[in-house]
């Protein structure tokens, strides 16, 4: 709980501001939906870890993302997912104002605060338009997490870029350096233009200058998926019905683009730093985006949050320090076999008593158990591993295995809900045949279930659409091998063979990958879990000593500290 000084305490040393859409702080507050901000939420946790001065912005989101129910037919029911602000957060006195569509919407900032375990405080503060002040309409501005048409869109964008900027402000901070967690919050931009006019046109005194140079010194970007639909455009008409005059549109064009105000593009030509999450994808942002310099800084976990309590007690015997400094699990290919095998067995239970619970099938601990658990959506292929049901089974016959699935589909998405209605499907068809589960309303709590548990982590994006991909390094933290597609961050951590598997070449497109996918559990994976299970061990000891050292969130955060903020 956050206490009641307010933000007093955190205004003179904070000079930094990181903003984001969607930011996962806990499991009871539904301000998140997915991988972004699940990044985010990593991101404040090593912030508080390294005791680095930012302070976080993000929507109230009082309606949540999404609570997944699934009827009987295995269709997806999208319900709101509502929470109390006022349980994890104090409303803060200050309110600003910004304009939409030529009215008034006011803004109140919560503000919610991560400790570390050394108790340094990280402010978050929470933008809301929930205020008797505003019209109906605009008090549900900052109700849903990706909800709504264009236009709510844009308005809840203009809430948190533009808002924010006034909002930090107004509080008393004096932010010299932005960074934006994906274009959402790209108008903030703008709004730091408008502040640093150098002279302002009216008429015959000429047209106005900006001081283009300070706002791109102030601003550093982050982008985040090279998937078309995940780059925000809106058409300049509802740009210019919403914004008003508060920016000159054809200006506006010379930044994010002529055609539409593409959030990517105008971000990427007022931050004068660009990074994408894996080295790949910095390559991929590159030929998408021609003419600008993407860094890479490869996404990590938090690896306090992310262990399984069991690896945690392994940890704290024989790495001290281990979830301040995760580089010294570097030395984690030394833990002694049967405490791991132990440690993973209990992680495994507690997995097996959630599929229990939620689902009443009983799993076999000395049986494999694949995870698949991830956004249900067209490129990550969910059904790769049903594409050929009978070799599936031939394979099952011969070395039994057992499946776990989790993940939500956008409600727009209506190819990713019909993915899950298909799943539900095959789940059925194979009843008695292969054990198979698809657990409802994947949030961050029953991941951590998941990745602690399972014993293989499939991964089977269609390259090279997984920008970087952040579960797997989860499940590595808790011995579990990934067996995935190359693509995002696994394209820099893979030793084939060693700490995990990579399915099919390097190269984009999916060519054989279901193929790949099923030799590989029949010759290699499966054999070596049934008999040898000693060359298994020592893969999960390769797993979590080549992973968990370098991609947490603590090289992460280091990283961009000194590229970034210190530049
Ligand atoms: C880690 C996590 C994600 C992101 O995982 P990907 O590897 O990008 O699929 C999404 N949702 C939840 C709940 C998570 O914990």
């Amino acid at each position: 709980m956050t206490n009641s000084n307010g933000v007093s305490a955190f205004t003179a040393r904070t000079h930094i501001a990181y903003l984001s859409m969607e930011i996962a702080l806990r499991p009871e507050m539904h301000t998140y939906s997915g991988g972004l901000g699940i990044l985010a939420g990593d991101t404040v946790r090593s912030t508080a870890d390294l005791e680095l001065p930012i302070v976080f912005v993000t929507l109230v989101c009082r309606q949540g993302y999404l609570r997944q129910e699934i009827d009987p037919q295995g269709k997806q029911i999208n319900h709101p997912d509502p929470w109390h602000p006022e349980q994890w957060a104090s409303p803060l006195g200050a309110k600003i104002v910004v304009e939409i569509g030529g009215r008034e919407v006011w803004i109140r900032p919560w503000l919610h605060v991560q400790s570390s375990p050394r108790g340094y405080r990280v402010p978050i503060i929470l933008l809301d338009t929930d205020l008797e002040e505003n019209a109906p309409e605009d008090r549900r501005i900052t109700d849903q997490l990706y909800g709504g048409d264009e236009e709510y869109r844009l308005k809840q964008e203009i809430v948190l870029g533009i808002g924010a900027v006034r909002v930090l402000h107004t509080l008393g901070f004096d932010i010299r350096t932005y960074h934006l967690n994906e274009g959402h919050a790209a108008l903030l931009t703008v709004e730091l233009l408008r502040m640093f006019r150098i002279a302002s046109g009216n008429g015959h005194e000429g047209p106005t200058t900006y001081d283009i140079a300070r706002v791109r010194d102030m601003c550093n970007f982050t982008t985040h998926t090279p998937v078309e639909a995940g780059h925000d455009r809106f058409e300049y008409a509802l740009a210019r019905r919403l914004l008003g005059d508060l920016f000159d549109v054809e200006m506006l064009k010379t930044f994010a683009g002529v055609g539409a105000l593409n959030m990517t593009r105008l971000a990427l030509s007022l931050c004068g730093y660009v990074n994408g999450v894996a080295q790949r994808h910095a390559e991929t942002t590159t030929r998408m985006f021609p003419g600008y310099r993407v860094h890479a800084v490869v996404n990590g976990v938090h690896t306090r949050t992310w262990t399984s309590p069991y690896f945690a007690q392994l940890f704290d015997a024989h790495f001290p320090g281990w979830s301040h400094e995760p580089e010294i699990l570097v030395r984690a290919d030394q833990l002694p076999e049967d405490a791991v095998w132990d440690a993973h067995q209990k992680s495994k239970q507690d997995l097996i008593g959630k599929i229990r619970w939620l689902s009443s099938k009983q799993f076999d601990p000395e049986i494999p158990i694949i995870a698949f658990a991830r956004r249900m959506t067209g490129y990550k292929r969910p059904e790769l591993l049903f594409s050929e049901i009978e070799r599936l089974l031939a394979i099952h016959r011969e070395r039994p295995l057992q499946i776990v699935m989790a993940g939500k589909a956008h409600p727009k998405d209506g190819a990713g809900q019909a993915m899950i209605e298909r799943l539900h499907g095959i789940i059925r068809d194979l009843d008695g045949k292969l054990p198979i589960v698809f657990l409802p309303g994947y949030d961050m709590a029953l991941a951590k279930v998941i990745v602690g548990g399972a014993d293989i982590w499939l991964n089977t994006p269609l390259p090279p659409l997984e920008a970087s991909g952040t579960s797997g390094m989860k499940a590595a933290l808790n011995g579990v091998l990934n067996l995935s597609v190359l693509d995002g961050w696994w394209v820099e951590a893979c030793i084939n063979g060693a700490n995990g598997w990579a399915i099919g070449k390097d190269a984009p497109g999916g060519d054989g990958h279901a193929d790949a996918l099923y030799t590989l559990l029949e010759r290699e994976v499966l054999p070596c879990y049934y008999s040898d299970r000693k060359r298994w061990n020592w893969m999960m000891r390769q797993a979590i000593s080549k992973i968990a050292f370098y991609f947490n969130s603590q090289r992460m955060m280091r990283r961009y500290a000194t590229e970034a903020y210190l530049r």
